[in-house]
């Protein structure tokens, strides 16, 4: 027998998607609250109960409120309410981030980390990084509403280990959530770092608004973040957007998932710099190689172009299958910016089916290389009310 649906319970569902929407998009005006399918009276009703509760509070428009006429009035989570916390775990780095309930980013940082440091001993690190932040921002570990934990390659679905196509070579096999969880003893959920790239710029960045975006994110390797109608999709088990292992030449070198000629040979960052050996002799980082790009050394030009032809045409058969309507680039190439985006797109057009149409814009991402996972990583636990429920104050 169905339980009959009460007022009561209907009020709490009621606040739950209030609740919801504050949690996902961060402040909202009351005629966008009215617009996830409530009626005005009842949203008016919801806010005013959780402003009592002090839940909910007034915000300031901020830059993007019309200059003209009266600037919206906002409401949003209270910021003192708990906060959300973003890790990298990355080749040589582990980044962090807190973002209160707000949405509002309070604190990044970063350590560098030894490539070969076993799993535990990295997240001891992180542990102590992310006391360290929560004591600058004034919060305690209490607070937590839940950490967004980023990898880099693809985190099988059914098993959730790391495969061997990781990057991290002490993670392989390793249960990224597992190993996690008990080291920091947080709630914790744990994705694929360009996963996380393309939710904050959707969220904050060049993709607002968009329902079918790839977020081209380059580390260590190079892998895509795929947003299609308007949900990260991560495929049947994990690996969906794995751009740096599509194959680009079938004789190239031997890739560390095992193929041969994979993107990540050819265009990420060890890669270009290693095309550098002969004329520069130094061992350069990837940002020297973009600095001296920029003021017109003609090799590290040319190896940047050959990076953007290589990405160009793993763009365009991702293009030709999924028909994103923008593709943002974000990581450690994004700062070269038309050096490498130039050649990307001819190679993209060259190849890209598009029935005479213009193709997807691409363009560089909004949020820096530093931020852009950690933030993403803190948003997706904001976003899953479910999972992470707000601490009681
Ligand atoms: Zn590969």
């Amino acid at each position: 027998m169905s339980v009959p649906e009460t007022p009561s319970s209907q009020r709490r569902a009621n606040r739950a998607r209030v609740m919801g929407a504050l949690r996902e998009r961060g402040a909202l005006s009351r005629s966008a609250l009215a617009q996830i399918g409530l009626s005005r009276s009842t949203v008016t009703s919801v806010i005013d109960e959780l402003m009592a509760a002090g839940t909910v509070v007034e915000v300031v428009a901020g830059k993007d409120a019309r200059k003209t006429g009266r600037p919206p009035t906002l409401v949003g989570l209270n910021g003192s309410l708990g906060v959300a916390l973003g890790l990298e775990i990355a080749n040589g780095v582990v980044r962090a981030a807190i973002c209160n309930t707000a949405q509002e980013l309070l604190v990044h940082d970063s350590i560098p980390v030894d490539d070969h440091t076993p799993p535990e001993a990295t997240l001891k690190m992180a542990g102590t990084l992310i006391d360290h932040m929560l004591a600058r921002v004034g919060f305690t570990r209490a607070q937590v509403i839940g950490v967004g934990v980023a990898m880099p390659g693809p985190i099988q679905r059914r098993t959730g280990v790391n495969g061997r196509a990781t990057t991290l070579k002490p993670w392989v096999n390793v249960n990224p959530w597992a190993t996690a969880h008990e080291v920091l003893q947080l709630p914790l959920l744990v994705d694929n770092d360009a996963n996380f790239g393309a939710l904050a710029e959707m969220t904050w960045g060049a993709a607002r608004g968009c329902k079918d975006v790839a977020f081209i994110y380059s580390a260590s390797g190079i892998g895509a973040g795929l947003v299609l109608n308007g949900a990260l999709y991560s495929g049947a088990n994990g690996t969906a957007g794995e751009l740096g292992h599509t194959t680009i030449d079938e004789d190239g070198l031997v890739c560390e998932c095992g193929g041969r000629g994979c993107l990540n040979t050819l265009a990420n960052a060890d890669a270009i710099t290693q095309n550098l050996w002969r004329s520069h002799r130094d061992r350069l980082s990837i940002a020297d190689v973009i600095k001296l790009a920029q003021v017109g050394d003609a090799g590290c030009r040319r190896v940047l172009a050959d990076a953007g032809r290589h990405i160009g045409l793993a763009a365009a058969n991702m293009y030709n299958l999924l028909d994103p309507e923008l593709i943002v680039i974000g990581g450690n190439l994004a700062p070269a910016g038309e050096i490498l985006l130039g050649p990307l797109r001819e190679s993209m057009a060259r190849r890209a089916i598009h029935a005479g149409e213009v193709l997807p814009p691409v363009v560089v991402g909004e949020l820096d290389y530093d931020v852009v996972v950690v933030r993403g990583a803190a948003s997706a636990v904001l976003r899953d009310a479910e999972s992470f429920p707000l601490p009681k104050h």
